[in-house]
């Protein structure tokens, strides 16, 4: 990954050398999804406990390259103990540091991201896009997948 920033790349490489919240929760009471990304071949499954509307426990399991292993485990520990809008707000800001969501706004608070904005680079590599937001899609999916009538 030449090209990205020294600091960012040291955030990267911790969070996929020293995974936060790795591992697996009991299904149920927590919810899963698992995500593929068939380009680089990256796989993550996400758990997650909700406390109402708080996600009061997030774990994660996967196998794949740095980008995507890096960004579930940085994408965890941005949502753990937030409550489900907060992580759908980190979603969308997310998606348009990703150049994922075009549509004009307010230009990303590169600061409110905290580590995530380690990941910024990645739009050089366009390649690795998918990457970088496969676990943020799969959370998605556990999210939604709770919100629909049971
Ligand atoms: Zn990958």
């Amino acid at each position: 990954m030449d090209g990205l920033d020294d600091l960012y790349k040291d955030i990267i490489l911790d969070h996929y050398r020293s995974p936060r919240n790795r591992g697996e929760l009991p299904v149920p009471p927590a919810m899963s999804a698992e995500g593929f990304n068939p380009l680089c071949g990256d796989q993550v499954t996400v758990y997650v406990t909700l406390d109402g509307d708080t996600i009061s426990d997030i774990k994660i399991t996967g196998t794949g390259c740095s980008i995507s292993q890096a960004s579930s485990s940085l994408m965890s520990a941005a949502v753990k103990g937030k409550t489900t809008s907060f992580a759908y707000d980190r979603l969308a800001v997310f998606k348009r540091l990703m150049t994922i969501d075009d549509t004009p706004g307010e230009p990303v608070n590169v600061r409110e991201l905290g580590e995530m904005a380690a990941l910024q680079g990645v739009v050089q590599f366009p390649a690795r896009i998918k990457c970088a937001i496969l676990a943020w899609n799969t959370l998605d999916q556990v999210l939604s997948t709770h919100a629909s009538p049971q």
